[in-house]
């Protein structure tokens, strides 16, 4: 432990003098009220620091400790249903210790160290174990907390105990002395081991039509959602953080307007997970970042939810991932760089921001985890952009770009005709339909793939024909055009539009987006059949049939759809007798 002196100060960023052996990204407490810090650069005796806490009132010549380790998150039992702020403060116990003002140099424990966890031993004296292997559980609300053996760790068991243990207790002795808690300590900016990545071949379900069908997220996978101000980002991130299939959520805010994190803080711990209907909050750790809080504090967010979603992933357990909004992210990396005096790069953030990114989003996986057994665990990083003036030209936007599987572009044109999920079918895209395609198939229908390519091509055409209706009018228009308008209306309104807050709409199983899919083709191809054997469009247009295919939403049987397509047959036949 070397001890120095601030020379320096700027904002955030503190220079120190004299923390010679000092290591990158150290921790450091920094001044009289030991603020915390972390290195971030290293010029021999020179050590440029990030304070994470208010800086105001620190002066140059009080002194700087070092302390040895790296910025790390606590990971055990106690974490769900937790909000911390960006460097794992829970932020209840804050308010409590210091009121609405956050004070300084206040550190309250990460997890609860008094509270005593039910701990059930799965392994035994004289069994060999590594890092990695699961050793016993507890029970978190309803989740199985998985007790592992920490990373690099191995050798045999000496002792190991059922019973009631804090955290930090030991709960397992190995032969060589290693004494093994509930809890273990990881650095943030540290990917977690394990043994092997998988394909991204699994879909996660999310319940929303246009993600699911038209544009799907692998397990593991990455997802960006891009939009302007109020076109859906929050709304999609909190139904993802909601319906997808997934054991664990880890739910970073950070807010864009002042008061929309506080609002997140209250509503957050109200909703109710759909599937269970216990507190949604009971499988989620939430890291709130208000506008009120340093800038360092939400660069390290990020890590600290990443590391926390990676400790469930190791468990064996599918987690989501949701960052709201990123664009706060680079913002607080652009801040620092500022202030770092370094070379700026496209719109003033630092030329090192792709990497950063990518290297978040290369956090994400599904993977063999670590240990023996085949315990199978993934991550799904989904992170909201929300670009300045919704000019997806910026760097945020682009530099994801490169790095998400599926990019789900937000429209506020669709937003504005209150067309909810505003995802714009024609710029979004995702990587993963070939890998995850055989799923589908084996999962849902066989033929989902060309029905889903089907459906995209009527959509693209819609544009090319809209184009020409703007021009010459809808009448220049061929019966078998007029007819892929209304197909197209059909697809828009029945199918893609889908609110978040309806009772039954809200989650759409897959075989019910595959069927009402199927009903709205299947009315294209006879209405097309028909027309061929000169059954005039307007009597197609006045189907009854188009009543019920406008409320498929509302059913909650998959099942009964099918009937629908009957329906329409008939509705065709009808028309063809009276010809
Ligand atoms: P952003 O985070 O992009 O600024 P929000 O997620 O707060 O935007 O959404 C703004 C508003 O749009 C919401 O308050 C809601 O009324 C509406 N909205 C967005 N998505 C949906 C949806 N899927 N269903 C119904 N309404 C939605
Ligand atoms: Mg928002």
């Amino acid at each position: 432990m070397t001890e120095g002196v601030i020379s320096r100060i700027s904002g955030p960023v503190v220079t120190a003098d004299g923390l010679r052996g000092s290591q990158m990204y150290e921790v450091v407490r920094v001044g009289k009220d030991e603020l915390f810090g972390e290195i971030i650069r290293l010029d021999r005796n020179e050590a440029v620091i990030q304070v994470y806490e208010d800086t105001s009132g620190l002066r140059v010549g009080e002194r700087v400790a070092s302390t040895g380790s790296p910025y790390s998150v606590a990971l055990g039992p106690g974490l769900l249903s937790s909000i911390y702020d960006g460097i794992q403060r829970p932020l209840p116990n804050l308010y409590e210790m210091s009121g609405d003002f956050i004070s300084r140099g206040v550190f309250p424990p990460a997890l609860d160290l008094s509270r005593g966890w039910e701990f059930h031993p799965s392994a035994v004296p004289g069994q060999k174990v590594a890092a990695g292997d699961v050793i016993g559980t507890v029970s978190e609300f309803y989740l199985e907390h998985r007790v592992m053996v920490p990373p690099s760790a191995a050798g045999t068991i000496k002792e190991i105990h059922e019973g009631s243990f804090t955290v930090s207790e030991p709960v397992c002795i190995l032969d060589n002395g290693l004494e093994i808690p509930l809890m273990q300590i990881w650095p943030a900016r540290k990917p977690r081991p394990f043994r092997k990545k998988l394909d991204p071949d699994t879909l996660l379900i999310t319940g929303q039509r246009i993600f699911d069908t038209f544009f799907p997220v692998a397990k593991g996978g990455t997802a960006m959602i891009p939009g302007g101000f109020g076109t859906g980002k929050t709304v999609a991130e909190q139904t993802l953080a909601k319906w997808s299939d997934t054991q664990v959520v880890v739910y970073i805010g950070c807010g864009e307007r002042g008061n929309e994190m506080t609002d997140v803080l209250y509503e957050f711990p109200e909703l109710i997970d759909p599937r269970t209907g216990l507190p949604l909050i009971e499988r989620t750790v939430l890291i709130a970042n208000t506008s009120n809080m340093p800038v360092a504090a939400r660069e390290a967010s990020i890590y600290t939810g990443i590391t926390i979603a990676e400790y469930y992933r190791d468990m064996g357990y599918d987690v989501a991932l949701m960052a709201d909004s990123t664009s706060r992210w680079g913002e607080a990396l652009r801040e620092i760089s500022g202030r770092l005096e370094e070379m700026p790069g496209e719109e003033g953030y630092p030329a090192y921001l792709a990497t950063r990114l990518a290297a978040f989003y290369e956090r994400a996986g599904r993977v063999i985890c670590a240990g023996s057994g085949e315990r199978i665990g993934s991550v799904t990083i989904i992170g909201a952009v929300s670009p300045p003036g919704g000019d997806f030209s910026e760097p945020i936007t682009q530099n994801t770009l490169r790095v998400a599987g599926t990019f789900w572009a937000l429209d506020t044109n669709l937003a504005y005709r209150r067309h909810y999920p505003s995802v714009n079918w024609i710029k979004s895209y995702s990587l993963y339909l070939d890998t995850i395609g055989e799923w589908f198939s084996e999962h849902v229908a066989e033929d989902w793939r060309e029905i889903r390519d089907r459906a995209m091509y009527l959509l693209q055409k819609e544009v090319e024909l809209q184009e020409i209706v703007q021009l010459v009018g809808p009448d220049a228009l061929p019966d078998s055009e007029k007819i892929i308008l209304e197909v197209t209306r059909m697809i828009r309104e029945d199918y893609l539009q889908q609110s978040a807050f309806h009772d039954i709409d809200s989650f759409c199983s897959l075989e019910k987006q595959y069927w009402m899919l199927r009903v709205i083709l299947s009315f294209h191809e006879r209405s097309l059949r028909a027309m061929n054997m000169g059954v005039p469009i307007e009597g197609i247009l006045k189907l009854q049939v188009k009543k019920d295919i406008g409320r498929m939403k509302e059913r909650s049987d998959a099942d009964s759809l099918k009937d629908l397509i009957e329906e329409i047959g008939q509705g065709i036949s009808e028309l063809l007798e009276e010809e």
